[in-house]
């Protein structure tokens, strides 16, 4: 078996319902999945809290973070630093998790250079008419940071052809299925195995010999 964890990085424009697959994903397979929590500049929305949907902290506290080096990558989203603190993603990887990180394009990227192992998928509501719709419908945002939104799912859009995989979430459970079955197809490539290859050419060679 395949004991090291993927790096799987989901992106998708704001509103595309990644929060909600994510958590429905670790709900169904605790086992299989650790959830990073990045840290950020931006308020907490109604109903957030600290250390569950982010880790909120000041500009000079992030930045202290920046110059540690305690993030594997960072960047500036509609005015807000948000970014991935590195040590718990290490230690579940090493634990044989696979680690989901719930970021965008510039940060999905910079992981991307750092770890080229990492799984990049992208979902996408089926429309975009739906994806204004359901910014809408959160009620949480100002119609100024909801067009600010809208201009960067445009932005977004443009960079969708260097991920691995194009998800659309219409039906919730159907699309939480989906991302679980490509992440799981994933470990059985052959170049996420070379060890397991390894060891067993290494055990058949002892029985050609007859050993
Ligand atoms: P929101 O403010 O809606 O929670 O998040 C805004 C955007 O920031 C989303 O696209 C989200 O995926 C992204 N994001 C959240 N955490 C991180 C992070 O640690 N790094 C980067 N680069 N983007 C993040």
């Amino acid at each position: 078996m395949d004991k090291k964890g993927i790096l799987v990085v989901v992106s998708g424009f704001s509103g595309a319902g990644k929060g909600t697959i994510m958590k429905r994903l670790l709900e169904e397979y605790p086992e299989n999945y650790a959830l990073s929590i990045s840290a950020t500049t931006r308020a907490p929305r109604p109903g957030e809290c600290h250390g569950k949907e982010y880790f909120f902290v000041s500009e000079e506290t992030f930045e202290k973070m920046i110059q540690k080096d305690a993030l594997i990558e960072y960047a500036r989203y509609v005015s807000n630093y948000y970014g991935t603190p590195k040590e718990y993603v290490l230690e579940q990887l090493g634990q044989g998790r696979d680690v989901i990180l719930e970021i965008e394009i510039q940060g999905a990227l910079k992981v991307k250079e750092a770890y080229p192992d990492t799984l990049l998928l992208f979902v996408s509501p089926p429309n975009a008419g739906e994806l204004k719709k359901r910014l809408v419908n959160r009620g949480t945002e100002s119609k100024a940071t909801i067009d600010s939104r809208l201009k960067r799912a445009f932005e977004e859009a443009q960079g969708v052809e260097q991920y691995d995989y194009f998800v659309i979430n219409d039906e919730l459970e159907e699309c939480v299925q989906e991302v679980h079955s490509i992440i799981k197809n994933e470990h059985a490539r052959v170049a996420r195995n070379y060890a397991l290859i390894e060891n067993i050419r290494a055990e058949l060679k002892g029985f050609a010999k007859g050993e």
